[in-house]
């Protein structure tokens, strides 16, 4: 039985036009977050399949493996939740307090988020996470899908800036498709994932 599973996008593939276009939209969930899925899934009965034979000869690269698949999955997911038809914007409510709190202005943190999106070399992300030991929002700079991130931080509000999320419209430059995504963020998705986890 697969452990984990693909879920269905919130909208239409063409639903996020003229920000995010549908072909973007259905390559990336249908073929890359699938990817993601079947690898995660894979890696687990490969696992299973280790410890059934008392061979772990292979687990550093199954680890490595399931890391990168697992967290691709995690993030896609709140990827697609995170974008609405109807979003863009400005947060507002506790979220809007806590930003300003954590970051000085939502100016400071739109341009920490922009930047850290736009200058991931080579493929990740740039993330707001909410990190549970000081109580505080972060922006990561995530590699791949899971280099460079503080240990149990949870992420709220994901842009992807791997090549496959924006190239088929954006080309090579990066920054056009990073300013498209701040007018299809769903701030009432980030709110609630933040009021579900702040304490
Ligand atoms: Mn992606």
């Amino acid at each position: 039985m697969s452990v984990y599973s693909l879920p269905d996008l919130p909208y239409d593939y063409a639903a996020l036009e003229p920000h995010i276009n549908g072909q973007i939209l259905e390559l990336h969930h249908d073929k890359h977050h699938a990817a993601y899925v079947k690898g995660a899934n894979d890696t687990l009965d490969q696992l299973a399949e280790a410890r059934e034979k008392g061979n772990f000869g292979t687990l550093v690269g199954l680890e490595k493996t399931l890391a990168f698949n697992v967290s691709g999955h995690l993030l896609h997911t709140l990827y697609w939740q995170n974008m609405s038809p109807d979003g863009g914007g400005r947060p507002d409510g506790d979220l809007a307090e806590a930003i300003t709190e954590h970051f000085s202005s939502f100016e400071a943190f739109h341009g920490q988020l922009t930047a850290a999106t736009t200058g991931v070399q080579g493929s990740g992300w740039g993330v707001l996470v909410y990190e549970p030991t000081a109580r505080k929002l972060l922006v990561e700079q995530v590699y791949d899908h899971h280099g460079n991130v503080a240990q149990g931080s949870l992420p709220l509000l994901a842009f992807d800036a791997w090549e496959h999320a924006y190239y088929l419209q954006y080309r090579n430059v990066r920054p056009d498709f990073v300013k498209a995504m701040w007018e299809v963020v769903n701030w009432p998705d980030v709110a609630a994932r933040y009021a579900a986890v702040a304490t």
